[in-house]
């Protein structure tokens, strides 16, 4: 049997992780998962159900309850939150600014990183986060960690935002990318933070095709 690849690919909030990932994924038929679907749909069963978010037991309790899945569809990767498609929902404004607070609970973490694990045992993966390189797949075969500049960040927020139809504050985008960014790098439990056999990938001021060429050429050194 071939050897399972494990892909970390980790940094700061709109870098272009997922993007990056779902093409590495596809060109080379590798499963995709996106750990922060998974902590966004967490919180979108929060906010929904009207569970106390200060309080991690009730967050813990529900997430037991809930099952989230990865399906592929024709658009791509969508995800399942107890059955129920929630993938554009878990990208609201509600869900983005809540999802930090939900994500540093040391137990939710320990919940989620069970659940990654097992995806990853199943088949060749690419996976995006926070703590992929440094919890989830520490052993992963490549470790990326994918930068860029704030202002870059925002920016692309902004357009995907238009494109969508949603028009949007590009100073309110960029403050709130900024929080995010603090909020996930200085929690105690699992900080963003560069592994120490990561590659940095900055990203700012390159197309994504770049981005991904730059990554495959980091594969063929490897394997
Ligand atoms: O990647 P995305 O922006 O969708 O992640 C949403 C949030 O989920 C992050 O801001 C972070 O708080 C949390 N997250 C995390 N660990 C991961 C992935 C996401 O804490 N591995």
């Amino acid at each position: 049997m071939n050897k399972k690849i494990q892909i970390a690919i980790d940094g700061p909030a709109s870098a272009g992780k997922s993007t990056v990932a779902k093409i590495l994924a596809k060109k080379n038929g590798y499963i995709y998962c996106d750990t922060g679907a998974m902590y966004r749909a967490l919180t979108l069963a929060a906010i929904n159900n009207k569970i106390d978010m200060d309080s991690e037991e009730a967050l813990m309790s529900l997430l037991s309850q809930l099952s989230i899945s990865f399906t592929q569809e024709k658009d791509g990767q969508h995800v399942h939150l107890n059955e129920k498609d929630v993938t554009n929902e878990i990208r609201s404004n509600d869900v983005t600014n809540s999802v930090s607070k939900v994500s540093a609970y040391k137990t939710i973490r320990e919940e989620m990183v069970i659940r990654q694990q097992k995806f990853a045992d199943s088949s060749s993966i690419v996976m995006d986060g926070r703590d992929i390189g440094t919890v989830v797949l520490p052993n992963a075969d490549l470790k990326i960690f994918l930068v860029a500049s704030v202002t870059e960040r925002a920016e692309r927020r902004y357009k995907e935002n238009l494109s969508k139809g949603i028009e949007s504050d590009f100073e309110k985008l960029k403050q709130e990318i900024a929080d995010r960014d603090h909020y996930d790098s200085t929690r105690k439990n699992s900080p963003l933070v560069q592994a120490e056999d990561a590659i940095l990938v900055d990203t700012s001021g390159l197309t994504i095709d770049e981005v991904v060429e730059k990554i495959e050429k980091l594969m063929k050194t490897l394997f």
